[in-house]
């Protein structure tokens, strides 16, 4: 049986017997990993910290086929500020869910390892707005995923949509993947001017660039994207990479 180390961390936790538990891990170079961690719940358990969602560090395991147990693990990093403030856990939550839905087994997604852990370090330790840290998030994520909705084209027709465009030509369409033309998706949502204007300057933005005043409205634009991209059977990719330093 192959023994692997490896850096993650754990995604999702789901008990187990009586003193075992079933982890979803993320590790950059082997994507998303389902390991048991047998007698971790126990109180003398050595893994004991391994067991709860964020927990980071360097996994040992002992894979058979399609299945792994933890052996190891050596945790660096617990993010524990965020179970002292429920709004900072609710968001770090959603924040991990989204990597639980993205990251595929035996798929490394290092870019994403890294926008995860600063992502979740900026929601612990410093108290820098949590809806802007997750609409950046989202909006790097989606773009180095390839299901980024088009802000710069019409969705549908392909016509370019320069920066100067008033948001009332032009409506956002879930189901064409972005913004449209007003005469090609008359039924989509109206969007705002600074909505629109938060994402062009995001668009190409990393992490620690500066960016106009934030705007909840773009914040609730791409979650609504990213809930129908994951919510559906299907996630469209058009071949993605992390060209913005996470
Ligand atoms: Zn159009």
């Amino acid at each position: 049986m192959p023994e692997i180390e490896t850096t993650a961390i754990v995604l999702r936790r789901s008990d187990y017997r009586d003193w075992d538990r079933m982890l979803t891990l993320f590790s950059p170079e082997h994507g998303k990993i389902d390991a048991m961690a047998r007698g971790i719940r126990r109180p003398t358990a050595r893994m004991r910290a391994a067991g709860e969602p964020f927990a980071t560090g360097l996994a040992s395991l002992t894979v058979s086929g399609d299945r792994a147990s933890l052996s190891g693990f050596d945790l660096t990093e617990g993010f524990y500020p965020l179970r002292e403030n429920y709004d900072r856990l609710t968001q770090a939550a959603y924040v991990l869910n989204a990597c639980a839905k993205v990251v595929q087994p035996l798929t490394p997604d290092p870019g994403l390892f890294a926008l995860l852990q600063r992502i979740l370090g900026r929601l612990a330790y410093t108290d820098q707005s949590g809806e802007e840290l997750l609409a950046r998030f989202l909006f790097i994520m989606m773009q180095g995923e390839g299901i980024v909705p088009s802000i710069r084209i019409c969705a549908r027709c392909g016509r370019d949509i320069p920066d100067e465009t008033p948001a009332a030509e032009l409506r956002v369409s879930i189901p064409e993947g972005g913004v449209c033309c007003v005469n090609c998706a008359p039924y989509g949502r109206k969007v705002r001017d600074q909505t629109l204007n938060w994402l062009r300057s995001a668009e190409r933005a990393g992490l620690d660039d500066a960016l106009p005043e934030f705007v909840p409205g773009a914040w609730e634009m791409l979650k609504v994207f990213f809930e129908g991209y994951s919510g559906g059977v299907r996630m469209r990719r058009r071949g993605g990479t992390y060209t913005v330093r996470p």
